[in-house]
């Protein structure tokens, strides 16, 4: 029987007791059917949640009889009556005080046999998930992902228009921006044997807007990195990208407060305090050995170089004396610290480079305090000192290490990080919110023995750090900021070079000559030279946003359609091989290595 489903009265989460009485039309997916004697029941679903369908056969024989026939993910449309559920309520769903006593069926469409059940995927595999995402968003906590999603977007544009920011496309099909990964290339047709590369940023036009005069850019935008995949990258991914001309680092940080505040008042209802609290890259390497530290628990590095030089530990000596330190974190909670956890530890550090993870255990002994286990022996002498030192008490167990300061920030970093959960030091629903300040402007490579750029090399330096540039550039700090959120970094961005000179300074310290510099970024040295504003921007993740708010498990789960950690859509199956003759037209002979 056709029902006029395009006239659906409800949807399918929102019948409650109050309608009890009422005529309606509702339409959607089966969820669930179930016969009981004589009854037929069925769950009808949309994006807003499912009612029940109660199929009598005394008061409609054909609905009921055409209702025996359904399978799970029909489409249906009824008309019926809301009708109170009496004893039969059902407390866990919102539409559970009613059901429809159906009239009328129209099965609009039937679905085939499933490849997983929408109502309880079980154990499906990702890639199955994937490859029938259309089924997968059916359901609906990925329902509730991406009206999340759309929801925090909606708040980053209400709040870039509530503040002058202006909407402005840049495009896809460009050259090389100065991100540093690789790009994505798109062979041209028109001009055989060159390329497009797609855009790892905006980055260069959004500085072109600002010497354009835009004043506040913003825009929502795809950008393409073509990474190893690790469990957290996706090839495409969106920015939340903005720029700002007169401004200096507090302004952009201001304007990113606001919106990451709005963004959690949608998502979540949280009011955020701003301003966020700041701490310099140094600090953050002291303190946690990391640049993006989690804040929501302690569990801090100290040092304990001084100490350690007294010891006849060889392993601590020679590492001060090779310019080395020494750092600890000291942790309580010695019942969960068993030998089997400590020993287990220590293997995941050989894991990632390290040679191991000294430790002692503090305990009491006549009322003073002593070291057991491992290395306690050589650290007997200074005890009392380092315990002091590092407010250890009985039970406490330190973890120490010693190396380069990176080394030491990356091992303890490591050690803190896996201790906190251990220990269950991280509590639920909070966020820590963090700038880090003061980077570094450029890194040394040992291997390929040249400076990098921190962030790009657009960025500014500090002006009091200008002339060390010259003299030791390891020191000069950049006016660039990171946001941190949880210990993930979220945001980043910087004041940039808006001189020429200073700009050129740069790139002689990259060691990119002033011909590639012209090669690649000529159009961005070319818009310095005339009279370009002083600007900075920043950039962020919106699908790292989503999948932290979200508490979704991985990236993919926050993209529509996304690839896999190889780089493939599961659903299109691309990257395909193409035909002879479109690559004739562009005049293109593949290379491939020998079939393994
Ligand atoms: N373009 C930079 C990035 O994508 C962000 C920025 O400096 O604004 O990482």
């Amino acid at each position: 029987m056709p029902i006029a489903y395009n006239k659906r009265t409800h949807l399918c989460g929102q019948l409650r007791a109050a309608q009890t009485g009422e005529q309606i039309i509702l339409a959607g997916w089966v969820n669930t059917s179930r016969d009981h004697g004589g009854m037929t029941f069925v769950d009808v679903r949309d994006h807003t949640g499912i009612t029940q369908l109660r199929f009598n056969p005394e008061v409609a024989p054909e609905a009921h009889k055409a209702a025996r026939t359904l399978h799970n993910e029909d489409v249906i449309a009824v008309t019926g009556k809301v009708a109170h559920r009496g004893e039969w309520v059902n407390p866990k769903i919102p539409t559970g005080e009613i059901e429809i006593e159906v009239a009328e069926i129209d099965i609009i469409n039937r679905c085939e046999p499933l490849p997983f059940q929408v109502n309880d995927p079980g154990d499906t595999s990702e890639d199955m998930r994937l490859r029938y995402r259309f089924l997968d968003f059916r359901r609906p906590e990925i329902q509730r992902i991406f009206r999340m999603r759309h929801a925090i977007a909606k708040a980053v544009r209400d709040y870039m228009d509530d503040n002058n920011f202006v909407e402005v496309e840049t495009p896809f099909l460009t050259k090389s921006t100065p991100e540093g990964a690789r790009d994505y290339l798109v062979p041209s047709r028109v001009r055989p044997g060159t390329f497009y590369a797609l855009p790892q940023s905006p980055q260069i036009f959004k500085q072109l807007c600002m010497i354009g005069g835009f004043d506040r850019y913003a825009q929502i935008v795809r950008c393409f990195r073509d990474e190893d995949l690790r469990a957290d990258r996706q090839p495409e991914f969106t920015q939340v990208d903005l720029e700002m001309a007169f401004v200096e680092s507090g302004d952009v940080m201001a304007a990113v407060e606001g919106c990451v505040g709005k963004m959690f008042k949608a998502a979540l209802d949280i009011d955020i305090d701003t301003p966020f609290p700041c701490i310099t890259y140094e600090e953050a390497m002291d303190r946690f050995g990391c640049d993006a530290p989690d804040t929501r628990f302690g569990l801090e590095l100290t040092d304990v170089t001084d100490i350690m030089k007294e010891t006849d530990f060889k392993v601590f000596r020679e590492a001060i004396e090779n310019g080395g330190l020494v750092r600890c974190i000291v942790a309580s909670g010695g019942e969960k610290l068993t030998r089997k956890v400590t020993d287990g530890l220590t293997e995941e550090i050989r894991g990632i480079g390290g040679t191991g993870l000294p430790l002692v255990k503090v305990s009491e002994d006549n009322g003073s305090l002593k070291f057991s286990t491992g290395v306690a022996k050589f650290l007997h002498p200074v005890c009392d000192r380092l315990c002091s030192a590092v407010g250890a008490k009985a039970g406490d167990t330190i973890f120490l290490m010693p190396g380069s300061r990176d080394e030491v920030g990356k091992y303890l970093h490591y050690v803190r990080t896996r201790l906190a959960r251990i220990l269950d030091l991280i509590p639920d629903d909070q966020w820590n919110l963090l700038w880090v300040l003061d980077f570094p402007l450029v890194v040394w490579d040992e291997e390929e023995k040249r400076w990098f750029s921190t962030h790009h090399p657009f960025t500014a330096p500090r002006d009091e750090d200008i002339p060390l540039m010259d003299t030791d550039p390891g020191k000069v700090r950049s006016k660039a900021y990171d946001l941190v959120l949880n210990g993930t970094e979220m945001a980043g961005g910087s004041i940039r070079i808006h001189n020429k000179d200073v700009q050129n300074k740069v790139f002689s310290l990259l060691g990119i000559s002033e011909e590639e510099a012209h090669a690649k970024f000529e159009f961005l040295l070319d818009a310095l030279r005339f009279g370009a504003p002083p600007h900075g921007g920043i950039a962020f993740g919106l699908d790292r946003w989503v999948m932290l708010m979200s508490k979704s498990a991985s990236l993919r789960d926050v993209i529509a359609f996304p690839k896999t950690q190889r780089a493939v859509c599961p659903l299109t199956n691309a990257p395909t091989e193409v035909s002879q003759p479109q690559l004739d037209d562009l005049f293109l002979k593949l290379n491939l290595p020998p079939a393994k």
